[in-house]
């Protein structure tokens, strides 16, 4: 077989350019297509297989195999050699298919007869759209050439399809983009919401894949390199980047002006690709790559090159980030993923927000817990499936989202969301009655916040007061250590919108995985249980006394009541407490005025703290169960691992015995007990806490019209002994028998 030349390749571009622009139906461009390919290639056979849904592959046209077999047969992902190619997204070149691993036989396509195969994917910047096939009588081998040039005949066709070139209503192909789509992630906060999809990063349209002359292509993808090396240079001689960041920029730079990269592209368009297409086409082969490394590290790297394709796309397409498209109507953001600053300046806007990564602790969640949006983490592809003003529904709860769904599927959502918003009526009745159980115990209900946005909350949900201010999204959102004037009218801010109800301010809970943007991080193999929370507080005291200096001149006077997150041991507290006391005295001696009444306490996170000695439970002013924590290091499950977090019930009688051993400690020596981990907010597990004994609950605002309905429905008594029922049982969680309970219930 003669050697095919770059003249070739671009003869065959050219003409399936003109199928494209040609007015003709889907189909009829298919057919057309593969009669060009085969033709081009030299081989009997060519097919194109599109999927059909994410997982089916379907023939969508063939030149060479048996036409009745057009959209009849279909496989798989990862059956055949034609789901194996799509599965590995890699190609498969063989000159006896037949004996090759994975080989289905297909009678209605006649193929047994082909000896040769090769199949490459069809995939655009990561998207797996379909696989591309010929297929010869001669048992040969192809060559590399031949592999190349059909790889980059898939890249034409990728942008084909995503341009809707083989779709059209009549022909039973059903566009991609069009068709819905369900996505099973994982809760990053509870919720529901309907909306349109926004992406954060809009895609880049590439209408030209195409092109006539390499030369102008080339000038273009050098002055365009040219342009994207100048402005990360740009971008490095900034004073004001960290060394991350100064870390990731140098990488840029790296690809930026690596010859390999350039010299890639320049083939592609010498092929007959335009530069767009080239980039896309180096910029899949990347993606394509990222997806089998295992090297964190790496996968980072390709992450930065993958960025930096999107750049050069911006600059040769002029399509910047902004393209100045309107937000659709309750817009749900879709993205990779995203910083706390960029959510937040989005704030509520947003009716929920998609991500492909992310995770539970990520500095995002905490923002959209906040500001309590739907959040659905770990959608995977849903930034290649989503386009801007897509139907979208998101379910928190579940970690699911659906794209473009059918009416049903949305219709039984609206009622579920529906049956939230009349719960939601029903809680609003109860606002102003206090949570007083039927045996006649009140609990305190208190709501947990982070923001400013958070506060009116706490008129609208009817709660006692704040049990935990989160102090960390301030520092989060800033590109820089927030100044003690800026905390102090913040925090002032906070008291005043809480007029006069108590505000348990925590000190910052940083460090380790929440690594401030202007902080050095550290690498640390198990960050949960690292440096962070209160021992970096105290081994570099100087933001602990700049946040409480910050606290004292918010209050002005008023009462103050300030906890130190994750205190492990007595001396720890004695510490923290003692730079407490010393600024209240340096700030008198200033001459400023001091808080009139002054409650500092701690957090239980960490079983150590429930051993403490009793000097400690006497010198706290209080100690409040950080839960979340406490449940991770108690079960040892880390709380971000999706795959651990959800295994251990909070209702387990240990857990539970464990905490009757809190309450009793502080029993014993009168201190006031809280719990302020997520659990408070879960009515069932809040209707424990109080049968065991706590009377303050902090929780997210929602949670606590639901919570306050259970307990005044409740006998705490009764509870009890439902408990200890499970207990003498044997039972690990005392959840069954105590949900059989509740079903007897009576309103
Ligand atoms: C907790 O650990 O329960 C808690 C309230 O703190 P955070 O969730 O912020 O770690
Ligand atoms: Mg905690």
């Amino acid at each position: 077989m003669p050697e095919r030349s770059d003249s070739d390749s671009r003869k065959l571009l050219r003409r399936l350019r003109d199928v494209l622009g040609a007015q003709s139906k889907g189909q009829e461009r298919l057919d057309q297509i593969t009669h060009l390919i085969a033709d081009s290639m030299l081989t009997e056979v060519c097919s194109i297989y599109l999927f059909r849904d994410p997982e089916t592959l379907e023939l969508c046209a063939t030149e060479g195999l048996k036409p009745e077999a057009v959209h009849q047969t279909r496989m798989k992902l990862g059956e055949g050699l034609v789901g194996r190619v799509a599965r590995s997204n890699t190609p498969v070149n063989t000159a006896d298919a037949p004996s090759e691993k994975g080989f289905r036989y297909m009678p209605e396509t006649g193929e047994e007869i082909y000896s040769s195969f090769l199949g490459v994917p069809i995939q655009r910047v990561g998207e797996k759209l379909g696989v591309l096939v010929v297929q010869s009588k001669t048992a040969r081998q192809f060559s590399d050439d031949e592999i190349y040039a059909l790889e980059v005949v898939a890249m034409v066709l990728a942008e084909m399809t995503e341009l809707g070139a083989f779709t059209s209503d009549d022909d039973g192909m059903r566009a991609l983009h069009r068709q819905p789509v369900m996505f099973h992630g994982a809760t990053g906060q509870e919720g529901a919401a309907e909306g349109h999809v926004w992406l954060h990063e809009p895609r880049v349209v590439v209408t030209n894949p195409v092109a006539d002359d390499p030369l102008t292509e080339i000038d273009r993808i050098r002055e365009a390199v040219g342009q994207l090396r100048v402005s990360v240079d740009d971008l490095l001689s900034l004073q004001s980047l960290d060394k991350d960041q100064k870390q990731v920029l140098e990488a840029y730079r790296m690809f930026a002006n690596s010859r390999g990269w350039l010299r890639r592209m320049e083939e592609d368009i010498q092929s007959g690709l335009s530069a767009e297409a080239a980039v896309e086409k180096e910029q899949s082969a990347a993606r394509a790559r990222l997806e089998t490394v295992p090297d964190a590290y790496l996968r980072e790297r390709l992450h930065d090159l993958d960025d930096l394709s999107n750049r050069l796309l911006r600059i040769l397409t002029g399509q910047g980030a902004d393209t100045g498209a309107a937000m659709p109507e309750n817009p749900v953001l879709v993205a990779r993923n995203i910083g706390p600053a960029e959510l937040l300046e989005y704030g509520r806007k947003l009716r929920g927000v998609v991500l492909e990564d992310g995770s539970v602790g990520s500095h995002a969640a905490i923002v959209a817990r906040a500001l309590a949006i739907p959040l659905v983490i770990h959608a995977r592809r849903v930034t290649s499936e989503a386009l801007n003003g897509d139907h979208i529904l998101v379910d928190g709860d579940q970690g699911i989202a659906h794209l473009r769904p059918e009416e049903t599927v949305a219709r039984a959502f609206r009622d579920k969301i529906a049956m939230q918003t009349q719960a939601q009526q029903r809680y609003a009745s109860l606002r102003d009655l206090p949570a007083l159980t039927r045996c006649g115990t009140t609990i305190a209900l208190h709501m947990n916040a982070g923001l400013m946005a958070d506060l009116p909350s706490l008129d609208g949900s009817g709660a006692d007061g704040v049990g935990l201010f989160r102090t960390e999204l301030q520092f989060l959102v800033r590109n820089k250590m927030p100044r003690r004037a800026e905390l102090a009218t913040l925090y002032a801010r906070v008291m005043d919108a809480a007029k006069g109800k108590r505000v348990a301010f925590r000190t910052l809970d940083i460090g380790s995985d929440k690594v401030l943007p202007y902080m050095k991080p550290n690498d640390e193999p198990n960050p949960a249980m690292g440096w962070r929370a209160i021992r970096v507080g105290l081994d570099k005291p100087g933001v602990l006394r700049m946040q409480i200096q910050a606290l004292l001149r918010a209050t002005n006077g008023r009462p103050l009541t300030v906890m130190f997150p994750f205190v492990s041991e007595f001396s720890e507290f004695q510490h923290a407490r003692a730079h407490v006391l010393r600024e209240v005295h340096r700030e008198r001696s200033l001459g400023h005025v001091v808080p009139d009444q002054l409650e500092i306490g701690a957090m239980l996170e960490t079983p150590s703290l429930a051993f403490a000695p009793d000097a400690f439970f006497q010198l706290t002013d209080f100690v409040s169960i950080g839960g979340n924590d406490l449940k991770q290091f108690f079960f040892a499950a880390d709380r971000e691992n999706e795959r651990v977090r959800r295994r251990y019930d909070m209702l387990n009688l240990s857990f539970l015995g464990f905490i009757e051993q809190i309450i009793a400690r502080c029993a014993a020596t009168g201190t006031p007990l809280s719990f302020c981990g997520e659990d408070a907010g879960r009515p069932v597990e809040a209707l424990a806490l109080a049968a065991l004994g706590l009377r303050n609950l902090s929780m997210r605002p929602a949670s606590i019209g639901p919570v306050k309905a259970l307990l005044r429905r409740a006998d705490l008594a009764q509870i009890r002994r439902v408990i200890d029922t499970a207990r003498a049982n044997g039972e690990d969680s005392a959840r069954p028998t105590l949900m059989e309970f509740l079903s007897t219930l009576s309103d």
